[in-house]
């Protein structure tokens, strides 16, 4: 069973899945696992025929930590800061809109169909202002519970609500030291300012430890998938369980774990360290399915290892092999890969894909102009009569992933008719009898590779020496995509002329 499928199994009655995160830079691929499993789930629930929705918490109050690589030194003045408060680093709108805005894009590509939530508003519309009460009427209560289930004392002058400061804007030192309800009253650990803080507006915030069980309270949230360090014994999912049935009176939502997605070679992704592809870099890169598809595949128990170069190629041709098995087209070891597929699907239902990204890749590399790759996309199996709106996409991805991640032995050049190239005896030989087979050739992949097979295997050459000799002609590189498909992607007659061009010119050096 599908582990979207097991997760959901136990489930009953109405269910809300609640995703999040702190826009406090991009928000990048291993972020993605977060929406995208809470986003499986909540598919997994309403495919049993429960009752589901899907919010998204943008903890755009949440304070900026610190100046991060990708600020300039400027920044220095708003650590501590609310995020929503901050201006944005290309100085239009605020800090958290700037990486919210290319992250919820994003989400439409990958058909992701979720309610997003500002922490900041559910404070400024009062949502928060019964909970924040029942926490401070609570609080050492909720002290002790932190205390006791986290293992870590608190500090002395541990605040249940942090103001943020009327005078500075900074909400990170702000400590309450009274509370005349709906005020909560305030001295500030930075410019020591003292005021009042409106518990139904966004005039402060709970510590995230506090906030996180209140927004379940609040929102009802059933189900909640989250990173494994706040899955840690004693971390922030304890005590919020803790405190959410000590001082709540509420079940806790049923968590799921997930594991990091690492980039091949640099190791987990963090805003923090700048080691990150945002979300929206990667579907420009990667087709939409394939990213769905990682996280479908991949149980999050299981790390995933991401590698932008050559990884990507073979997780899409581990992707259309996934796909075609769902058309009973291949097999794939793995039992449950219709709801792998079916997970991935960016419509309601999976649909067949014509072309793989792998022959693309090579075709817009043969055929930058447009009318000539729809030919050549034809000849490949592409059903449409024009470039659709999927397909312009995909080669946009292609295109984009063979300027910025592709390695080099997939990018080629190729050669005009009467480029100068150099061959030795044998492979002039073996290409002058390709030309002669060419008129009785049918101009298929299948055809085509075993004629030269043939060929090759009658020169008593090496096989990788005799496909060189193609490829160096047209190419001009020792190695190449596959020689068949490649061919015949090409014109006849522009194979004819530049195999007796090379032919010519080769000859006359021989002499
Ligand atoms: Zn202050």
């Amino acid at each position: 069973m599908h582990w979207a499928d097991a997760f959901a199994k136990n489930l009953k009655g109405f269910q809300r899945v609640s995703t999040g995160i702190s826009p406090s830079g991009p928000i990048h691929v291993g972020n993605m696992r977060e929406i995208l499993t809470g986003d499986m789930i909540y598919k997994a629930a309403v495919r049993k025929g429960l009752q589901a929705d899907f919010i998204y918490l943008c903890d755009d109050i949440d304070p900026l930590r610190k100046v991060y690589p990708f600020l300039s030194n400027d920044y220095e003045k708003y650590v501590g800061r609310p995020l929503y408060r901050i201006p944005s680093p290309d100085g239009q709108g605020t800090y958290s809109e700037h990486f919210l805005g290319p992250f919820l894009e994003t989400l439409d590509t990958i058909n992701v169909k979720v309610n997003v939530i500002k922490t900041s508003e559910m404070y400024r519309t009062g949502r928060f202002a019964d909970v924040i009460r029942t926490i401070i009427q609570n609080k050492e209560k909720a002290a002790r519970i932190l205390t006791e289930v986290s293992g870590r004392e608190l500090e002395k002058d541990w605040s249940p609500y942090q103001a943020i400061c009327s005078n500075c804007g900074s909400i990170a030192k702000t400590r309450m030291i009274g509370f005349e309800d709906p005020f909560v009253l305030y001295r500030c650990g930075s410019c020591q300012h003292e005021g009042k803080a409106d518990i139904r507006k966004d005039d402060g915030k709970l510590p995230w430890r506090l906030e996180w069980p209140a927004k379940w309270k609040i929102l009802n949230v059933t189900v909640e998938p989250f990173g494994k360090d706040h899955g840690a014994a004693g971390g922030s999912y304890d005590t919020g369980k803790a405190i959410a049935s000590e001082i709540f009176s509420i079940t806790p939502p049923a968590p799921l774990l997930y594991e990091w997605i690492l980039l091949k070679g640099k190791g987990a992704m963090h805003s923090s360290t700048g080691n990150v592809i945002p979300a929206e870099e990667f579907v420009r890169f990667t087709p939409p399915m394939v990213l769905r598809f990682l996280i479908a595949k991949n149980n999050p128990s299981r790390h995933i290892d991401l590698d932008p170069a050559m990884g990507l190629l073979n997780l899409v041709d581990e992707f259309e092999k996934y796909l075609a098995a769902y058309f009973g087209k291949d097999t794939v070891s793995d039992p449950d890969f219709r709801d792998v597929v079916w997970f991935s699907s960016i419509g309601k239902e999976p649909s067949p894909q014509d072309v793989s990204f792998r022959h693309l890749v090579n075709l817009v590399q043969i055929y930058p102009e447009g009318s000539k790759l729809l030919n050549a996309l034809k000849k490949s199996g592409y059903s449409a009569d024009s470039i659709d709106s999927d397909m312009q996409h995909l080669i946009g991805v292609a295109r984009y992933w063979l300027d910025t991640y592709a390695p080099e032995n997939v990018k080629f050049r190729l050669l005009g008719e009467d480029e100068p190239v150099s061959l030795d005896h044998t492979g002039s030989s073996i290409i002058a009898a390709f030309l002669e087979r060419m008129d009785s050739l049918e101009w298929n992949p299948d055809d085509i590779h075993n004629a030269v097979h043939e060929i090759i295997k009658k020169f008593n050459a090496e096989p990788s020496a005799g496909f060189s000799a193609f490829y160096r002609v047209f190419i001009g590189r020792e190695r190449g995509p596959r020689l068949g498909y490649f061919l015949s992607n090409l014109d006849r007659s522009f194979v004819k002329r530049r195999i007796g061009f090379v032919l010519s010119t080769s000859s006359q050096a021989h002499q």
